[in-house]
């Protein structure tokens, strides 16, 4: 097995993955606020993961790896989202973690080990925010406790940012019982209309950051590997989980290695409502996009760098998906995980290494159904050409096996018109694929074909 090799955010350096334990490998990712259906950013963490997920499942066994993702169900949002529609918050927190389990699924992701809900963790929460007290890293101030920053000296590691930086970048509020305006709340009073729990500062909710901290120990210990988010998490919010865990737990260590996935654009710009390209998830698979094809276009950028969708990316990325699956519908997938693949992957999940590896495998010309049974083995590791991702070419009846069949026969014929120098013919084969809809690619002594969005069969079929 290659060592995984993983950007680490604390140390900014590419380190090789040692797990504390590897009988039990332990990630944690920051999930959804949950009052209304997930955007298209907020997916490319869940992709990201998910294929980390899946490759730590293949390296140390699916048994051995723990995976949280918690869903924030206690937000200011959430109580802004209930009094603008009247719904009650458990309706409109039921509702959209359901949506969001759907819509995630159908970019192929798996569902991780634990989905714990924030406010199913209330009591460990105020146990951790009691031992911050205790210790002097947490003050009580009109009903708020705020944790003070200054009572920890490394603040800031991790995203590297001075004082003044992150004053600017948390917007922070200069509330009158605030020490500091660095300080931010662990615990909040709540009005009699606002959901509340009991606590020894009264009646009240939590802050943020400390569900993430309470809930990452009560699932996988003071002590785990993988810490994971979107970059815009990395300040404040990560900042705050590790003041939180490392003071309340002094040593214990928290999370080895931190990872943060770019942003996602739209177009080439950042997606907002105000400029008008600001869609779901549950948009785009409406528009008829098959979650195969989402996820596809995602794992083609590196998740370290800014990744920008786009319609073209999307149309490319289902003509070869469906090229694919024809390629490989009566193929088994192989045994054995290509070893190429694997050290794509394992080096900083370099999903577009990975699928130009599978690019490869699925042209090569000799040995061919071997390559394609490695193909849709390194495919499905990815998440891809799973029988569960493949329903929309269902809905593609033109392409099916026989066509994929008469295309390689009329290529045979046209290699073997170039073979008898009896080049007319076999240009006339060429364009006759080409007027059918039917692109061919020469690459010296192989070629790769493709069949454009107009690809039509009965002209394939009359094709002589
Ligand atoms: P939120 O519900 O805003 O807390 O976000 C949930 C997850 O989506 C977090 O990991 C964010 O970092 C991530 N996220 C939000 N917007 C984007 C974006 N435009 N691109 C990539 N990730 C995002
Ligand atoms: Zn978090």
């Amino acid at each position: 097995m290659p060592d995984i090799r993983l950007t680490n955010t604390a140390t900014r350096r590419k380190e090789v993955l040692r797990p504390l334990d590897p009988q039990n490998v332990r990630m944690y990712v920051c999930g959804p606020t949950v009052y209304d259906r997930a955007h298209l950013g907020n997916a490319r963490p869940v992709i990201v993961f998910d294929v980390l997920y899946r490759l730590l499942r293949h390296v140390y066994g699916p048994q051995h790896v723990t995976y949280v993702r918690n869903i924030t169900d206690v937000d200011d949002k959430i109580i802004a989202r209930s009094a603008e529609t009247g719904r009650p918050i458990d309706a409109i927190t039921e509702e959209t973690s359901r949506w969001y389990a759907e819509d995630m699924a159908a970019l192929g992701a798996l569902p991780p080990t634990h989905q714990p809900r924030a406010t199913a963790y209330i009591p460990q929460m105020v146990a951790m925010i009691e031992a911050l007290i205790a210790r002097g890293h947490a003050y009580e101030a009109e009903g708020h406790v705020l944790f003070s920053v200054g009572s920890y000296v490394e603040y800031g590691r991790l995203s590297g940012r001075s004082t003044d930086d992150m004053i600017a970048g948390a917007r922070v509020e200069v509330a009158p019982w605030k020490r500091d305006p660095m300080d931010f709340v662990l615990w909040k009073p709540s009005a009699p209309d606002q959901p509340g729990w009991d606590s020894p500062w009264g009646r009240g909710r939590p802050g943020w950051h400390i569900e993430c901290s309470a809930m990452s120990e009560a699932l996988l210990g003071r002590a785990f590997d993988i810490h994971g988010g979107g970059n815009d998490l990395m300040f404040p919010h990560h900042e705050n989980e590790i003041a939180q865990s490392r003071c309340a737990h002094p040593g214990a260590g928290f999370a080895q290695v931190w990872m943060h996935n770019e942003m996602l654009q739209v177009e080439g710009k950042k997606m907002s409502k105000s400029l008008g390209n600001f869609f779901t998830v549950r948009d785009l698979l409406d528009q008829d996009w098959p979650g195969e094809v989402i996820r596809f276009v995602f794992l083609s950028t590196h998740y370290r760098s800014p990744m920008d969708w786009t319609e073209k990316k999307a149309r490319e990325a289902e003509t070869t998906l469906r090229k694919w699956h024809l390629k490989t519908q009566d193929i088994e997938p192989a045994a054995e995980v290509d070893k190429g693949f694997l050290r794509y992957l394992a080096d900083d999940l370099n999903t577009p290494g990975a699928i130009s590896h599978l690019h490869w495998l699925a042209q090569g010309i000799d040995y061919r159904r071997q390559d394609l049974a490695k193909m849709k083995t390194c495919a499905q590791l990815l998440g891809l050409l799973t029988d569960e991702m493949r329903d929309w070419m269902t809905k593609v009846p033109e392409v099916s096996e026989p066509v994929d069949r008469r295309v390689e026969g009329l290529m045979s014929e046209r290699f073997q018109a170039r073979q008898m120098k009896d080049f007319a013919r076999a240009d006339r084969i060429r364009d006759g694929l080409r007027e059918a809809g039917v692109i061919v690619q020469d690459h010296g002594d192989s070629y790769t074909y493709d069949f454009a969005p107009d690809f039509d069969p009965a002209k394939l079929e009359a094709l002589q």
